[in-house]
């Protein structure tokens, strides 16, 4: 579903991804995780098109993502097909970042409106669905201003799923909340997870959820990954020297 051929990416002097090789699945569920600074957020915000890339190459759903084929060779993609292409996926910010001028079921059903065309009751009818999903039923109308930080973050699983995407994004979601909301977020993401055909990379520092919930964990050093492998041998057994420093330093 997802993949990344020796991409590399540089900041001036920086060398953030070097000649990364990553392959996910249709459905897997894959954790990133690592230190500071190595490289993890680059690779979601590469899906998204939010940043370029150097040199390599990123496809998904077996299509180049910011190239197309001209003849022979691969050229630098049109903004239809970026369009297309960023259809695929939707991404979770740590932040949230909700519209704060619109209610939760207004926030979700602005993108399906603009971008896909659905009608105003469609619009309407899908989000409140997923809104109820995420345990929101009841929040609908509230602006983002009255909602808890865990609800904000609910509202904005709720908006990229409107998308209907085959691919989900989250990075550090929970980062930024009270210790007692992050539980509310990640029994979402767990939800979601067994309930739909979902592709879900998740840049995390909480390990007893990437362990519990990814069914491989990649673990990032100086932008490429240095050991990965199913959730629980990576974390019980792991093979890497700095695999193990970094899993001594966080747990
Ligand atoms: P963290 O766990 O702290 O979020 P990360 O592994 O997600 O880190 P990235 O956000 O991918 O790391 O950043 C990798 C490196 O690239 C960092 O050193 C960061 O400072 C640098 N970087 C990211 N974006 C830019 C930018 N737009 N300009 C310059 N440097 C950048």
């Amino acid at each position: 579903m997802i993949q990344f051929d020796q991409v590399s990416k540089a900041y001036g002097p920086l060398t953030v991804l070097d000649k990364l090789d990553l392959s996910v699945a249709a459905n897997e569920k894959v954790a990133i995780i690592g230190p500071s600074g190595s490289g993890k957020t680059t690779v979601l915000r590469m899906l998204m098109t939010l940043e370029t890339i150097d040199s390599g190459l990123i496809s998904v759903n077996g299509e180049p993502l910011t190239h197309m084929p001209r003849g022979e060779s691969l050229v630098r993609a049109d903004a239809a097909h970026l369009r297309r292409m960023r259809g695929h996926i939707g991404m979770v910010f740590q932040h949230f970042n909700l519209f704060p001028h619109m209610s939760a079921v207004k926030n979700c059903m602005e993108a399906p409106m603009t971008v896909l065309g659905l009608s105003q009751d469609e619009a309407r009818a899908r989000a409140s669905d997923l809104l109820a999903q995420v345990g929101l039923a009841d929040k609908l109308d509230h602006f983002p201003s009255q909602l808890s930080g865990g609800q904000q973050q609910r509202v904005a699983i709720a908006r990229a799923l409107a998308m209907r995407p085959k691919v989900m994004l989250f990075d550090e979601v929970t980062s930024a909340l009270d210790p007692e909301l992050c539980g509310e977020v990640l029994a979402v993401i767990r939800d979601l997870a067994a309930e739909h055909d979902l592709t879900m990379l998740m840049v995390t520092h909480q390990m007893g959820f990437a362990r519990e919930f990814a069914d491989r964990v990649c673990f990032f050093h100086a932008g490429s990954i240095e050991e990965q492998g199913p959730a629980q041998a990576l974390f019980e057994n792991p093979q890497n020297e700095r695999t193990q420093q970094f899993l001594r330093a966080v747990m």
